[in-house]
């Protein structure tokens, strides 16, 4: 991640104050041995732990600023992705699982003495990738860290951990920035001109280290394609429905071709429901309105229902142009445009 204006991981929005917090208990010993960062991803849990790592391990700490110092062994080592009392535990493929043997491994490296550092630090991104068995697994290494050991488990998905590894972590939990912050801190990371940036704070539903990852992928030229196509489809024949499948077929951002597609439906679920800050896309406007005073509130709902379900299902083996097909043709189903303009509640 190239950060421009990086002045460490306290100038992201939204860390600042988790990073103080965090901070503060270094300065006061205490703290916790094992520690559980959630919320979405692409808030900056990873960055977070890391900066924490890099704190743990060093051996000449600052003791005013507790900044790393950059030049013992550990920092070397660290920033060379070699440190023996640090240890990284991920899926060794991503999208895949953290199985039971690393696990274990993790557990070992726990209970040894520290090399260099004061202390062993274990970080594990994202907690979720276990399975249940390598999640009991690691309860175990959870109740006996070992005397020199930390751990930092980082997790987009709180809910999908074992109530216990939860209960067993003290847990600090990230929320999106303030709007306006991430739209200023984003024309400081980019070429960005404020209207864009407003627009991309809005679409990445305020996560400040994914948003500068769809900078670099110029996620935002295509979203404008994508919506274009997907706001006409509803006046298009079925056709046009199974053409555009079979181009989405080949979109290599897939996933963010399906967000796209989600936060069009919560557009025009808010449009219709009279919503009156902005919708996420802003830009897009008028088109949303016009879908909004036509859409017929179940349909939507029901398409929607459509959507997770492809959603939850797309990494599995699926053939994408069927199912993109079925999407694009219920999007463009008279019955979902039938909706007529709401009735007032009648006085009582
Ligand atoms: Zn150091």
């Amino acid at each position: 991640m190239n950060l421009r204006q990086h002045g460490g991981v306290e100038s992201i929005p939204g860390l600042e104050d988790p990073f103080a917090l965090l901070l503060s208990a270094i300065r006061q010993q205490r703290l916790p041995q094992s520690l559980l960062l959630g919320g979405e991803a692409g808030l900056g849990k990873r960055l977070l732990a890391e900066a924490l790592a890099a704190r743990l391990l060093c051996e000449a700490l600052d003791k005013d600023t507790l900044r790393p110092c950059g030049v013992c062994a550990s920092c070397h080592l660290l920033a060379s992705d070699s440190h023996p009392d640090f240890l990284l535990l991920e899926p060794l493929e991503a999208g895949k699982v953290i199985n039971i043997e690393q696990v274990r491994e993790a557990s070992e490296f726990l209970q040894l003495r520290p090399q260099h550092a004061p202390r062993r630090v274990l970080l594990l991104a994202p907690a979720e990738a276990m399975p249940p068995a390598a999640a009991n697994a690691f309860l175990k290494t959870l109740e006996e860290p070992g005397p020199h050991g930390n751990i930092l488990l980082v997790s987009h998905a709180l809910g999908r951990l074992l109530p216990t590894i939860r209960s067993r972590c003290s847990q600090i939990r990230l929320v999106p920035p303030d709007a306006g912050q991430l739209s200023a801190w984003l024309q400081a990371q980019s070429n960005l001109d404020a209207r864009t940036a407003a627009d991309l704070a809005r679409y990445s539903l305020g996560r400040p280290l994914r948003s500068l990852e769809w900078i670099e992928q110029d996620i935002l030229r295509l979203r404008r394609e994508w919506l274009d196509a997907w706001l006409k489809l509803p006046r298009q024949s079925p056709a046009a429905a199974l053409s555009l499948a079979a181009q989405w077929a080949r979109e290599k951002a897939l996933s963010n071709l399906l967000l796209t597609v989600h936060t069009v439906v919560i557009d025009i679920l808010r449009l219709r429901l009279g919503a009156s800050s902005p919708i996420i896309n802003d830009d897009f406007g008028e088109p949303l309105s016009r879908l909004a005073s036509r859409v017929a509130i179940h349909p939507l709902i029901d398409f929607e229902t459509q959507w997770r379900q492809i959603h939850v299902a797309r990494d599995r083996n699926l053939n994408l142009t069927l199912v993109l097909e079925s999407l694009g043709l219920a999007w463009r189903d008279p019955a979902l445009w039938s909706g007529a303009a709401f009735q007032q509640p009648e006085e009582m």
